[in-house]
């Protein structure tokens, strides 16, 4: 088994399959107009299946597809279906900001897709138009109930909680998923790219989440990690009526655990999510390679791994430093593929 230099697996892939998106949410898009990749450089459908596969061979057994935003990318569903038919892959995913759900979510499920992470931080009509500036929320809860009835289960919700924005929807958004049986999960906001103005003041840490969940009558059970590779703590309520995650990438990192690949929709192989720079693995498979070769390549990578960004982080927020050097550029975030 293929392992890093602080001996962790390697056992999941991000797949970024676009880095274009129909919105511009603050905490993820840099600043000004951002252009995107030339469609040459972004892997054909069928480079993102072939390397999928070897990875695979090199032991990632749950697949997650994102961007951007990847419902944008025309035949993502072909790409699901060549996915689901790889021998090895465990669990098959997708994560989406919703908006095109409706008309996607049952070719998705047809295709073979049965897990969805979709993002919902408001339910607040202005303020989902603060947050993303482009788009409806009603396309987004259309979305939404479209994948319900596609037969999804589970449905998670991801919300991003920056304390000075949106904050006072940890309830409401933990009432709606009770109300229609969707899990929830919180997620820390994280100083990711270079431009989405991330500092400790805007951070509403994991413990200060279940605090405002309990002063709202929430009695949650911590049922911890699935696996110690999973991002979230899960929670469940008292009576079974609320599965509940955070994410606390900044106040309780998890890199220990983090047996995460990224690639990235211009072929580039990526082993943080603040890395600032990539692999390419696309110049390797476009100048003719083998699988042997290119599985060495990635190997090669993946055992001079040695990231351990969230948690040096944390080291240097508690020893009062900076918690990042703004002249280091990390990628972004559209582009790597959350
Ligand atoms: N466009 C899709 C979406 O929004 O779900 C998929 C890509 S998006 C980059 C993947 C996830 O990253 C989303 O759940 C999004 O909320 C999260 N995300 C983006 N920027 C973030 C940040 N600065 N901190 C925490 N999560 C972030
Ligand atoms: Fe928002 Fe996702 Fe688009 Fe980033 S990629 S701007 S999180 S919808
Ligand atoms: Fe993994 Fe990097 Fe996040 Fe740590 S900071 S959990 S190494 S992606």
């Amino acid at each position: 088994m293929l392992q890093d230099r602080l001996g962790r697996e390697l056992r999941d892939l991000r797949i970024s399959v676009t880095d274009r998106c129909n919105f511009r949410c603050v905490y993820c898009m840099p600043e000004g107009d951002y252009v995107g990749l030339d469609r040459s450089e972004i892997l054909r459908l069928e480079e993102i299946e072939r390397l999928a596969k070897i990875f695979v061979r090199l032991g990632v057994r749950d697949v997650k597809l994102t961007g951007g935003e990847p419902l944008v990318r025309k035949g993502v569903e072909r790409l699901i279906a060549r996915l689901c038919a790889i021998q090895g892959v465990e669990d098959l995913s997708l994560t989406t900001n919703g908006s095109l759900l409706k008309n996607h979510a049952k070719p998705l499920f047809k295709a073979g897709l049965r897990r969805l992470n979709i993002s919902l931080d408001t339910l607040d009509n202005e303020m989902f138009q603060a947050i993303t500036a482009r788009g409806s929320l009603k396309s987004v809860l259309d979305g939404i109930f479209a994948a319900k009835e596609a037969g999804f289960s589970p449905v998670k919700l991801n919300t991003v909680i920056r304390k000075d924005l949106n904050a006072d929807q940890i309830v409401p958004i933990a009432r709606f998923g009770r109300q229609h049986g969707f899990e929830v999960r919180f997620i820390e906001f994280m100083d990711t790219g270079n431009g989405n103005g991330w500092d400790p003041s805007k951070l509403l840490e994991k413990a200060q989440i279940l605090e405002i969940l309990a002063s709202a009558g929430f009695s949650l059970v911590s049922k911890g990690r699935h696996y110690k590779n999973t991002p979230a703590v899960s929670f469940k309520t008292l009576d079974g009526s609320l599965k509940l995650g955070i994410i606390a990438s900044v106040s309780e990192p998890f890199c220990q655990g983090c047996t995460r690949a990224r690639l990235t929709a211009d072929g580039k192989l990526v082993t943080c999510l603040f890395a600032s720079m990539g692999f390419d693995l696309k110049r390797v498979l476009r100048s003719g390679a083998g699988d042997e070769e290119i599985s060495s390549a990635i190997s090669r990578v993946w055992e001079g791994r040695t990231d351990r960004y969230s948690e040096e982080r944390l080291e240097r927020l508690r020893s009062g430093k900076s918690p990042f050097d703004p002249k280091e550029q990390k990628l972004e975030m559209v582009r790597l593929g959350g």
